[in-house]
């Protein structure tokens, strides 16, 4: 039976991203990834933005720059000069295998135990074993874990682009129930998202806002194609068990809340996971991520502990959150929302006044709590509420 030092199973951004940044610390031991179908078999979304930080750190190979991203109401509207570009996964993910060390195959992980792996063709021993077969959740399901339970569903279309529209600026919607609305158009068509957060996978619970965004923008709409996603979204623990497995990526629910940061995130951790790897220290990873992903760490804390059932916390956040819409926050604090589109994992700081009103330590907990979840969407909160 064949041995690896690390064993992938899953070849998408997390698993292609964890081979590269292993090669790239200079890993010389025997690593193999697998994956059932081929390199990047996830398809529901092959097109994917990222921001110019990857794509400049990872040299990824990209087919449309914007200049701005629109951030909109169906009022109001601001730019954001932070440059999304489209990536193809396929692509991408590619060019993150082939320049790492790791050996490929395509086969489907079938069982595991403690220290070797059945696939459909073979048995492998491995001391390290990376879950990262996304929402495939490999090896969660093997040993019972709980996975993701909030998702981020999508609806996508592909229309034509004859609507003159300028191909420089990606616009991004939300609307106060927890909608989302994105369209990015490319020269010959125009790729559009419809999105929810939910911790039930129905496409029906998408609900659109009353005024879409496109209408406001694109006159004649010819969709072309039809597809769905889900994005497991919301972490789940512990990420090193039983001292052999790890899990990267979709499949412990790393994506943060906005479509644009799941490859982001994926890669950022990644880079923690192969440092671990490499300086033998993996009982540091989780705590990393969670220092990291504070705000993805909250999310998970704040449906465990289901602190908006809570009721005296509800009475008491009562007037604060509702006072406040998204767009109004966002244009309060320019800097910040920028610095933060920019970096996902950049700790947003509560305003001293808002830390006045409210000195008891406990309460200024419960608000940080929500500041943060309020920060990704007022409409977050409102989606929580209605579970
Ligand atoms: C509609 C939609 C739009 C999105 N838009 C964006 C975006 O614009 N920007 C962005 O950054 N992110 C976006 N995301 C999120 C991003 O795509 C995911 O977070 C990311 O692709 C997850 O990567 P991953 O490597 O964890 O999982 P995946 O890419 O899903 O890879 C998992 C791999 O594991 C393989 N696998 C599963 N089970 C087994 C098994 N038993 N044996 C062998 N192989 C197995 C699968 O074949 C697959 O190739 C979007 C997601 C969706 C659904």
């Amino acid at each position: 039976m064949e041995k690896y030092d690390v064993i992938i199973v899953g070849a998408g951004i997390a698993g292609c991203g964890l081979a590269y940044n292993l090669g790239r610390r200079g890993y010389k031991k025997k690593i193999l990834v697998i994956d059932e179908k081929e390199i990047a078999a996830n398809r529901a979304h092959r097109i994917k933005t990222v921001f110019k930080k990857i794509i400049k750190e990872y040299n990824l190979p990209y087919y449309h720059k914007y200049k701005t991203l629109v951030f909109a109401s169906y009022e109001d509207q601001f730019k954001i000069e932070c440059e999304p570009y489209s990536v193809d996964y396929e692509d991408a993910c590619h060019h993150l295998l082939k320049n790492s060390q790791a050996e490929f195959k395509i086969e489907k992980a079938i069982d595991l135990n403690s220290d070797s792996l059945i696939t459909n063709k073979n048995k492998y021993r491995f001391n390290l074993l990376v879950d990262c077969s996304g929402r495939a959740f490999f090896v969660r399901k093997k040993f019972n874990l709980p996975t993701s339970n909030r998702f981020w569903l999508a609806k996508l279309m592909i229309a034509e682009n004859n609507n003159n529209i300028k191909t420089d600026c990606m616009y991004w919607l939300t609307d106060v129930k927890g909608y989302f609305e994105e369209f990015c158009p490319y020269k010959d068509h125009i790729a559009i998202g419809d999105y929810q957060y939910t911790n039930k996978i129905d496409f029906n619970l998408i609900k659109p806002a009353q005024k879409l965004l496109r209408h406001k923008f694109l006159k004649k709409l010819k969709i072309i194609k039809q597809s769905r996603g889900i994005i497991p979204n919301s972490p789940h623990f512990p990420l090193f068990f039983k001292k052999k497995f790890l899990f990267l990526g979709d499949s412990f629910g790393n994506s943060p809340t906005s479509s644009a940061y799941g490859s982001d995130a994926i890669l950022e951790t990644s880079k923690m996971l192969s440092y671990c790897i490499v300086n033998n220290c993996l009982h540091k990873y989780e705590k990393m991520w969670k220092t990291r992903y504070l705000e993805s760490y909250i999310r998970y804390l704040a449906l465990k502990y289901d602190l908006h059932h809570n009721s005296a916390i509800i009475k008491k956040i009562k007037n604060y959150p509702e006072k406040h819409s998204l767009m109004k926050f966002f244009m309060e604090y320019p800097e910040m929302t920028l610095k933060y589109l920019k970096d996902p994992g950049y700790v947003i700081k509560v305003p001293k006044e808002f830390l006045k009103k409210h000195k008891s330590p406990f309460i200024q907990k419960v608000f940080r709590l929500y500041y943060y979840l309020l920060l990704h969407t007022r409409a977050y909160l409102e989606s929580l509420r209605r579970f």
